[in-house]
């Protein structure tokens, strides 16, 4: 009836979501997070300065362009 559903897309669909390693604030109060990339060299978080676990998240690939 010429109703398409996309399934599964992306409203960007420029945007490529990976599999990405972050750290994540182990403070239950504290939102702090990295990517592993930019990740401090201590893994501490960068907000609060506590530890940090790693995780994997889906996130929109970084593109080099
Ligand atoms: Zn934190």
């Amino acid at each position: 009836m010429g109703i398409f559903i996309r399934k599964g897309q992306a409203d960007q669909p420029d945007r490529v979501l990976a599999n990405t390693v972050v750290y994540v604030c182990s403070s239950g109060n504290c939102n702090g997070w990295m990517r592993e990339e930019f990740a401090t060299d201590d893994l501490k978080c960068p907000l609060c300065g506590h530890d940090t676990v790693q995780e994997i998240r889906e996130l929109p690939q970084i593109i080099d362009s």
